[in-house]
């Protein structure tokens, strides 16, 4: 158990896209592995259901099975949590901190390909910088549908924050993560929590959820350090307690580059189709 008495609850939160592989294997053993007893869960991230297809979900939990990963249920699936993550966004509206945007990818790069926009887009945790085209726009200028905006600026200045910090405890167990509000506003800017179409975005759906399911450590690859400052701002706009992180490292293939879920060479059950234990696979992660 943690020291402090506070338990290790953590959980795994695939998007049921594609297979599993290596790294989603490393991901969910890593959880697993700092959760205290009965304290491991399975969360699926099915938001975006234009990509999503029930029989990765199947496949998810066939894997992770075979891995020996047993979790608490029910399991938590996102899609259907849409009155909870509008009751945030009603919170976060009645603030006056959100905003309805009506950009397309195409607009918001002309935005920052413009001449007098000067220097070169800052490029954020979710791409470039949103030039803040539509941050003059109310909640009642809103079609249904619309993508919702944070109003980064307003925000930050609500909450009266010196700085926005974090710990993780696998990096830099002793140093918090620290950055700037004007870093922020800079460097992240006026991030989505609702996308098109689709009543939340993975910013807002992470942070109510992992307040629901009442995780304490957060185990995540190193490749979304940077959206935990966006998590910790809207954490407190939410009133909800900030977790402990545990960044890990990212599983590589042979040419150094990030597995993604289109590697379909590195898929578990292409392992398990090849006669492959369990156990070998393990310990060739380090487990
Ligand atoms: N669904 C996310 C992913 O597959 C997990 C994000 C998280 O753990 O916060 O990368």
């Amino acid at each position: 158990m943690a020291c402090g008495a506070e338990l290790n609850r953590t959980r795994f939160a695939p998007s049921p896209t594609g297979p599993l592989h290596l790294g989603h294997a490393f991901a969910a053993l890593t959880a697993a592995r700092l959760a205290d007893p009965g304290q491991f869960l399975l969360r699926i991230e099915d938001i975006d259901q234009s990509r999503c297809r029930p029989e990765y979900e199947t496949l998810i939990a066939e894997d992770l099975h075979w891995l020996g990963l047993d979790w608490l249920t029910p399991v938590m699936r996102q899609s259907e949590r849409r009155e909870a993550y509008q009751a945030a966004l009603d919170h976060l509206a009645a603030l006056d901190l959100i905003y309805p945007c009506k950009c397309r990818r195409a607009d918001i790069r002309a935005a920052l390909s413009a001449p007098q926009e000067g220097a070169e887009p800052q490029i954020g945790p979710d791409g470039p910088v949103y030039p803040g085209t539509c941050r003059h726009l109310q909640m009642r200028d809103a079609a249904p549908g619309d993508a919702l905006r944070l109003n980064s600026a307003r925000a930050l200045d609500y909450l009266g924050l010196t700085e926005i910090t974090f710990l993780d405890e696998n990096i830099a167990p002793d140093v918090p993560h620290s950055l700037s509000p004007q870093d922020f506003i800079t460097g992240v800017g006026d991030v989505v929590l609702s996308r098109r179409g689709m009543g939340t975005s993975y910013h807002l759906s992470v942070v109510v959820d992992d307040a629901a399911q009442k995780i304490t450590l957060v185990t995540r690859g190193k490749d979304l350090l940077d959206s935990t400052y966006i998590h910790v701002i809207v954490q407190k706009l939410l009133q909800l307690e900030t977790p402990r992180y545990h960044h890990h490292r990212l599983i590589r293939d042979d040419s150094g580059k990030r597995l993604a879920k289109r590697d379909d060479a590195r898929a578990l059950s292409l392992y398990r189709a090849d006669g492959m234990s369990a156990e070998a696979l393990r310990h060739s992660l380090g487990f």
